[in-house]
């Protein structure tokens, strides 16, 4: 069985991380969507709530599980039998960051491989803080992530919809 991982910090889930979520879930047996708990980072959603938005996003999907890790992602992977991290790109401002992470993981687990794929076009401008700072001054949120995830930015940031 091809299992694979896609960690993040999901703060919160885009219509570009679901891009690439329905792409990866074709291409393996089973795909985790793994919250990633950074301690360096300060997100605008608890663990609780981000894990919460991503079940009801992908709760269709009958081969991708949601679950959330501490420490290194390729011990998590080796807890879960798995073999394929997968990432995102959108932009070559990307690339520097993702292949220095690519080779660290390769370092420490040789087995482990990083598959990329890239953005579609439509959603390669999509980030998680541009849409928080969208939602932030009440934007319009349609397009940018699922509508649960619309409906959760507007009670966050009490702001009417568009
Ligand atoms: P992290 O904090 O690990 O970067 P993110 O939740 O911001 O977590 O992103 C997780 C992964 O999704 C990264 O590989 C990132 O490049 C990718 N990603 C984010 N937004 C998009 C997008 N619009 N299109 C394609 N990939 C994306």
């Amino acid at each position: 069985m091809r299992i694979a991982v896609y960690p993040g910090s999901f703060d919160p889930i885009t219509n570009g991380h679901l891009d690439i979520i329905e792409r990866a879930a074709e291409l393996f047996d089973r795909l985790i969507v793994a919250i990633a708990k950074n301690p360096l980072k300060k997100p605008l959603f608890t663990l609780e709530e981000r894990l919460d938005m991503l079940r009801e996003t992908l709760k269709f999907y009958p081969n991708i599980e949601i679950d959330s890790f501490d420490g290194l992602t390729v011990n998590y992977l080796k807890a879960k039998n798995a073999q394929v991290i997968i990432r995102g790109l959108r932009a070559i401002s990307d690339f520097e960051n993702e292949f220095m992470m690519a080779l660290t993981n390769k370092k420490l687990v040789p087995r482990v491989e990083t598959i990329f794929l890239m953005t579609r076009a439509e959603y390669s401008f999509i980030s998680s803080s541009a849409v928080k700072e969208v939602a932030m001054y009440g934007g319009c949120l349609k397009g940018l992530v699922p509508e649960y995830v619309e409906l959760k930015l507007r009670e966050k940031f009490r702001k009417e919809g568009c």
